[in-house]
Order: structure tokens, then sequence, then C-alpha cells
């Protein structure tokens, strides 16, 4: 039985693009090798061997994880790069022209926004932030130079949710590319290829490679001529990734689809213990119903994941005394790994954006974002309660 016969997720999770070689001298590995030789030699000129020359320009056990990647997202081409700035610097780069625009939502991941603000502003390249939870508000932004449509759902760290197929169809209408960035929520609970996006983007340092071990990034599409624009560029521009983080990531990504039901149990039971908590003012998770995008979020998706937001009463101050009292929870950035983690976005990861600006989307000083991780629920729930009475 072929691979694409096989249409379970997890199934692809484990097999896709490491299917054990069985053709004379091979050896039927069930998990593809560690392929570090940078180049590959042939028997004649014209020929590459199996069509590998160079690394960068492909490799074997890259090439599984792309292949892998793009089962996972129903996408007909993968790409994977050395981290999901380095997938995002290479989409800009292949499918944009100086004079382009972008309509990209208000609510991005904070290293996004640097890229557009800060370096690709440089190469003439505008941008417009818009609050695309409202569809009429991305199409109103269009202009005659408008490219591009950027957004990514549910949002970090006020997890608002964008109606990916509504967007989809003004990018359609308008001749854009829609580019979904799909980190948060994981192919595992939502596909936005199959609600009509182009492309999308990864940062598979979270929950595809899910150890916190390994930085990549990716890129999944269906559309050939986008594809070869942008394998032109990843070998053009180069920031690949590396065979031995491919290995570490196929590895990560086998186990996506019990981790994300688990990190999505745990956000459940959590977000629950944290709405009946008296010192807890707000919580925001797109799995609750008390969340205002509850229903498209359900209707567009197969999950919620495993992120929830919340504040505390108090001050900033109040908020970084239990933050540091937590013994279980690590106190970092980032998400998605098998270890719950939680931060303060206003200090940390959102730092860079301006306080006026902070306070205007909702970002306040005591809103604490968390990645539940895997771990026995009722430790982390305990944890919590620990370090509140320190509130
Ligand atoms: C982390 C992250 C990125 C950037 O990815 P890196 O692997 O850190 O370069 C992009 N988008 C989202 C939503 C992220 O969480």
């Amino acid at each position: 039985m072929s691979i694409s016969q096989l249409q379970g997720f997890a199934t692809k999770a484990i097999h896709a693009g490491e299917e054990p070689d069985f053709r004379d001298g091979a050896t039927g590995d069930v998990v593809v090798p560690v392929h570090l030789s940078t180049t590959f030699a042939r028997t004649k000129v014209k020929t590459p061997t199996a069509g590998y020359e160079y690394t960068r320009s492909l490799n074997p056990t890259r090439k599984a994880l792309e292949t892998k990647l793009a089962a996972l997202e129903n996408a007909n081409y993968g790409l994977a790069f050395a981290s999901g700035l380095a997938a995002e610097t290479t989409l800009l780069t292949a499918l944009l022209r100086s004079g382009d625009h972008i309509v990209a939502f208000d609510d991005l991941y904070g290293g996004t926004k640097r890229l557009f603000n800060n370096v690709f502003v440089n190469y003439g390249v505008e941008v417009t932030f818009v609050d695309a939870t409202g569809v009429s508000t991305v199409e109103k932004a269009i202009k005659p130079a408008t490219r591009l449509i950027w957004i990514e759902s549910p949002s970090n760290p006020l997890l608002k949710v964008c109606d990916i197929s509504a967007i989809a169809k003004i990018a359609a209408a308008n001749g854009l590319i829609l580019v979904v960035d799909n980190t948060f929520l994981s192919p595992y609970f939502q596909k936005p290829l199959d609600l009509g996006a182009d492309v999308v983007v990864h940062s598979s340092t979270k929950y595809i490679g899910g150890h916190s071990d390994v930085l990549g990034g990716a890129l999944l599409l269906n559309n050939h001529e986008y594809y070869e624009k942008l394998q032109y560029h990843q070998n053009a521009i180069g920031a690949v990734l590396s065979p031995f983080d491919s290995y570490l990531t196929l590895r990560g990504v086998k186990t996506l689809a019990l981790r994300m039901r688990q990190h999505q149990q745990n956000a459940f039971r959590i977000a629950d213990y944290l709405s009946k908590h008296p010192k807890v003012t707000r919580v925001i998770y797109p799995g609750l119903e008390t969340h205002p995008q509850h229903a498209l979020a359900k209707a567009q998706g197969t999950g919620f994941g495993g992120v929830l937001s919340f504040e505390i009463v108090g001050s900033q101050s109040d908020a970084e005394v239990f933050l540091e009292k937590l013994r279980v929870i690590a106190l970092a950035e980032s998400l998605g790994g098998v270890e719950s983690l939680i931060e303060l976005p206003s200090v940390m990861t959102h730092s860079s954006v301006p306080k006026e600006v902070r306070e205007q989307v909702g970002i306040s000083d005591t809103l604490i974002r968390l990645s539940a991780g895997v771990e026995d629920v009722d430790d982390l729930i305990n944890d919590l309660e620990q370090a509140l009475t320190h509130v």
C-alpha cells in the first residue's frame, strides 16, 4: 500500500516521506537516515544520482520531512527552512517585488511584524496592519499594489480568530496570495489550504518539532508555479534546515496527533480551573464558549490548540511574583513543546510593541500566556494554585 492511500493523520505523521526503500542495495530503514553528506557523487556528468547534487539544493533527510509536512497539511508541495522566519523571508523574497503591498493582521507574531517593519520596508515592500477578525476590514485595506494577505489564526497572545475561508474568497477575487501562519493549531487541528489559503507557514520550532530542541520553519502549498519560485529562492538564499535538524523534526512530528490531543485536553482543564479562580479576571481560550469567536474556531478547525491567555488581579509586579513562584511550569518564551511554558507578553515576547499599541489591542500588564504541555494536568493545576496564593 502506498502512503497516498493512508488517509489518517496519525498514520501519515508516522509513515509519509519515510517509506522503507527496498530497491537493490537499499536496507529498508524504517526511519529515514540522517544524510550528512553535503555533496552527492554521480557516475555520469549530466546525471545527478537520484536527483541529488548538493545539500543546500536538495537533501534526502530534508526531503523526507518536506514530504511528511506536505502530507499533513494536505499540500502538494513542502519546503523546510532553518527557522520560521527563514521560511517567511524566503516566501516574501520569492513572491514579492519592490513596490508591492501586503495587508496583514495587526495581531501577528512579533518577529513577523519586525521582519515586515524593519527589514522588508528597506526593500520597498509596504504593509498595512488591520484587524483581520473583520473580513470587510481586510477587503477595505486592499490597494492596487496589494499582492498578498498575511494572517495568523488564532493569534498571539490574544487568540483572536480570523475567518480563513471568507478571507480566501476575498484574496481569490482580487488575485492576491493568502498566507496563513498555522503554527498555533498545527495541521492536526486546522488545514488552511483546505479552507482556500495559498501558502501555509509554520514555525516547526513549536508544535511540529514539539520538544523545544530544534528550530525550523516550513512552507506548504499546492500551486506549482509558486512552488518552483520558492524552491529556487530556497536554494538561492540558502536558509535551509540542516539534515540533523530535519531528522529531529521528523522524529518530533511523528507524535503530533498524540501530543495535540493531550495539549488541548490539558488546556481545557486549565482554562476551566482558571475561569473559576477568584484571582483570575479573564481567560482567553478559543475552546471556551465565552470566547467571542468560539463558533468560528469550531467551524473552521477540529480543535482549539494548547495555548491560552489569562489576566490576574493586581499589577504587573503581582504577575511577576506569580510567574516566579511557579515550579513545574517553566517561565520561558516559545510554545508548543511537551513542557508547559508560561510568559508575560508585555515584558517578554511583546515588549517591543509600544505600550499604547499593546493597550489598544488588549495586551495588558497582567496578561499571561500559557502553553499547556503534556504533563499530568493535576501537577500543572497544583502549580498554578500554589503560585496564585502569593498574589
Ligand atoms: C515562533 C513563531 C514564528 C517564528 O518562528 P521561528 O522558528 O522562531 O523563526 C512565526 N510565527 C509564529 C506564530 C510563531 O509562534
